[in-house]
């Protein structure tokens, strides 16, 4: 008897024995997606949306393609919960976001920052946790055809890490994101806030961290008018 794959889910589908997912965004949609998170000593998040597709590259092996064409970067107001380690969406927020793939059969990658010149780009216990919690939810809710996937991406300064559910396997698992230069951080002038224990230091005064990029949803004003 030849070997197999894990049995998950789907076991049904065993023409195919490895999977892989990569994520293709394009260069405008990172630059801001990335200047987004890493402008602020606070976690920042925001959502990705895309059309998958699934095609084998070869035998016996199934590639899941999101090819992502929207980006919501949420301001700070969307967010229950905003520290230097956690970030939690607003759950309306949320529950919109996600009737919109239903609405439209898209595919949802979450991204969220790690502040911290040093950070590394690994997702934490709780940040797998959060993923596996919210993809399972995502294909509980979003019918699997057309095809639809869910990742999650963590940006730093130093890097860029990503995962996403298989739903064959029930498990995460690494994803590639071939379209993301491997140096994808943007040079974000380091503040004295970004030092961990910022204070404890005798020195200058920390200079005032967050400008423009903390007011993505400038007030319109009244005179802007509504349009018939
Ligand atoms: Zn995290």
């Amino acid at each position: 008897m030849r070997p197999t794959a894990p049995a998950g889910p789907a076991a049904g589908n065993r023409t195919w024995e490895k999977r892989q997912c990569r994520l293709i965004v394009p260069d405008v949609i990172w630059t801001g997606l990335s200047a987004h998170l890493l402008g602020s000593n606070l976690e920042r998040f925001a959502y990705l949306l895309g059309r998958a597709e699934i095609h084998g590259d070869r035998p016996g092996r199934r590639v899941v393609t999101i090819r992502i064409r929207h980006a919501l970067l949420l301001p700070d107001a969307a967010l229950a919960v905003r520290t230097p380690t956690r970030v939690e969406v607003a759950a309306d927020v949320s529950r919109a976001v996600l009737r919109t793939c239903y609405e439209h059969a898209l595919s949802l990658v979450d991204a969220h920052s790690h502040p911290g010149l040093s950070a590394p780009a690994i997702f934490s216990g709780v940040d797998r946790a959060n993923a596996l919690e919210t993809h399972r939810e995502f294909h509980a809710t979003i019918p699997a055809r057309p095809p639809v996937a869910a990742a999650s991406l963590l940006l730093t300064h130093t890097g860029v890490d990503g995962l996403w559910f298989d739903p064959d396997t029930g498990r995460l698992a690494p994803l590639d994101f071939p379209s993301v230069p491997p140096s994808a951080a943007p040079a974000v002038a380091p503040t004295a806030a970004d030092a961990p224990g910022a204070g404890a230091l005798p020195g200058e005064p920390p200079v005032a961290a967050d400008t423009a990029a903390d007011q993505p949803l400038p007030h319109r004003g009244a005179s802007a008018g509504a349009r018939p």
